[in-house]
């Protein structure tokens, strides 16, 4: 569904913050990128939703298809037009408005066709938001702020859904909730990209999975079977 080819990318003024990086995700499935801190997740999934050049980065090689289509870069509304949509890192949502408020306004901005029951299917989903549709997004906790993110995405429709560090500062409970959100949406038929610096999380949903290092991958495999790499427990499952 989404294919990476060995690509490399500069911000101004910085050296490469990806190099040579290829990546796949079928369709249907969970696939995980982890890594540490400036390793370059959050670029990658600025690359496949077109938004590098806001951060004045730009792709130096290689390139990005979305079943089988080149984006150009051209457009940065031509992802989100094949249905790539990304809930952003730090839950942008409108703390002024209500929980309905916001994703009324997400699933008018998708377009009527796809924004249809998608606000329903929301509230299915995580009944909390339901519970809580005439509060401001501001008064919100902080797991019920990720899980209104989610859902300002999800009204889109997606077909591919990119999260960017999804359980960044929840309680270990809630980031379950959130994890266990991510797997009924796949069973579905939604395909997942997941960056989470949490590895073992990522790893216990991900049929696949990627290791960044410094801007490269230095290992991929079945979420399980990284799950048992000495190498990956040491560095990142604080393991032995
Ligand atoms: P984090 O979890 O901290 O977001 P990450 O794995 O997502 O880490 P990136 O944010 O993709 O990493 O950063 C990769 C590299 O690119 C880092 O060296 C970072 O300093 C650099 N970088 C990121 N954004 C910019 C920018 N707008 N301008 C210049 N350099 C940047």
């Amino acid at each position: 569904m989404l294919d990476v080819r060995d690509l490399s990318i500069a911000y101004q003024g910085s050296i490469a913050a990806l190099r040579g990086v290829s990546l796949t995700v079928p369709e249907g499935a969970i696939v995980a990128l982890v890594g540490n801190n400036g390793a370059g997740k959050t670029t990658l999934l600025r690359a496949v939703s077109q938004n590098l050049r806001r951060h004045r980065g730009r792709i130096t090689q290689g390139e990005i298809r979305f079943e089988g289509q080149a984006l150009t870069g051209a457009d940065p509304e031509e992802p989100f037009r094949h249905g790539v949509v990304q809930v952003p890192e730090g839950r942008r949502i409108f703390g002024t408005l209500t929980v309905e408020e916001n994703l009324r306004l997400a699933a008018a901005a998708a377009g009527r066709s796809r924004g249809r029951g998608a606000i329903q299917r929301v509230y299915e989903l995580f009944p909390v938001l339901a519970d809580r549709r005439r509060q401001r997004g501001l008064l919100l906790s902080g797991g019920e702020q990720q899980m209104l993110a989610i859902g300002r995405a999800l009204a889109a429709a997606p077909r591919l859904l990119m999260l960017d560090e999804p359980t960044l500062g929840l309680a270990p409970q809630t980031a379950d909730r959130v994890m266990a959100a991510i797997r009924r949406l796949n069973a579905d038929g939604m395909a997942v990209l997941l960056v989470e610096q949490n590895a073992a999380l990522a790893l216990s949903i991900a049929r696949h999975a990627y290791v960044l290092e410094l801007g490269g991958v230095s290992l991929e495999g079945p979420g399980e079977r990284l799950r048992e790499d000495p190498e990956v427990r040491r560095l990142y499952l604080g393991g032995s």
